[in-house]
């Protein structure tokens, strides 16, 4: 099954490597490894027409920006890849040479399949450690370890590993009959129509997320919930878990508090979406497009 954007890149994550310290530390300083340094989040991308991640060779940085927190990513080949975290204060580093400091989300849709998997990891477990400089037990500062792949309390006392995190979202088309469930949130652009989406909640498996969210959005029951794909989606730190689920009845009851708005449409209607005010269809780059584009072509196309 063809994996969704974000997903499905090709890096070998060789985890054997985070905790062997002599090969990292050559490798940090080898001309043959590639770094992508990331600023406030926002990682450097080389290109205007043809978005790619900017990778730099580590001995052509300073050794003030290498001071930055940064993680192995992987190999490829031979080659390491490293992720670098420069220091988010004003003013921004000038690596205009290499590229220019760009959001994910701005670049996304339109990147290469492979280069949206490796910016998506890399934001993701950066992301992480910026917002997880202290232990949530004892207060104390962490820090890095297993090559970014851990954050260790420092307090001697407590000393605790704290893990990157990846919180689970579930999102769902809900058919009745012919029709499929679209809503839409008014901070959305004009028109903007999208599945269901929310929050695992703790004690809770998938199925019931589903079936809970579909309730309190729109007060509709659900069956049949199957699942569908998964996308990481690092905006900031979710994993999208798509599912289809059948709706008992078409009847909505809205909870403004949730969504501004939900309808039903048949395929004819989202296939021609005029992507305007009146409908637009998610974005191209989301699980959300793929599950609408899946239950289109069911038919057919
Ligand atoms: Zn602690």
């Amino acid at each position: 099954m063809r994996s969704n954007h974000y997903a499905g890149g090709r890096l070998d994550r060789a985890h054997w490597r985070r905790r062997d310290e002599a090969w990292l530390k050559e490798r940090l300083a080898h001309p043959g490894s590639a770094v992508l340094p990331l600023w406030q989040g926002r990682p450097l991308i080389q290109g205007a027409e043809a978005p790619a991640p900017a990778l730099i060779a580590a001995a052509e940085l300073s050794a003030s920006l290498m001071e930055g927190d940064w993680a192995l990513l992987g190999v490829v080949g031979e080659q390491a890849v490293f992720a670098l975290d420069l220091p988010a204060g004003d003013p921004e580093p000038d690596l205009s040479r290499w590229g220019s400091f760009t959001e994910l989300r701005q670049v996304g849709p339109i990147l290469a399949r492979e280069d949206a998997a490796l910016l998506a990891y890399a934001r993701g477990l950066i992301l992480w450690h910026q917002r997880h400089r202290f232990c949530g037990a004892c207060g104390a500062a962490t820090r890095s370890a297993e090559a970014g792949h851990q954050r260790r309390c420092a307090d001697e006392g407590c000393g605790l590993s704290h893990f990157p995190r990846t919180d689970p979202a579930v999102i769902m088309l809900v058919t009745c009959g012919e029709k499929a469930l679209l809503g839409r949130q008014k901070e959305w652009p004009p028109g903007m129509h999208s599945t269901l989406a929310g929050f695992v909640e703790p004690g809770e498996s998938l199925e019931e997320a589903v079936a809970r969210e579909v309730m309190e959005e729109v007060g509709v029951a659900v069956e049949e919930i199957r699942y569908h794909s998964s996308q990481p989606w690092p905006f900031p730190a979710s994993i999208m878990l798509g599912f289809t689920a059948r709706a008992r009845s078409e009847a909505l009851r809205i909870d403004p508090g949730e969504i501004e708005s939900a309808a039903w449409f048949t395929r004819d209607e989202l296939r021609a979406a005029p992507e305007d005010e009146r409908l637009r269809l998610p974005r191209r780059d989301s699980i959300a497009y793929r599950l609408v584009r899946d239950w289109i072509e069911e038919d057919g196309g």
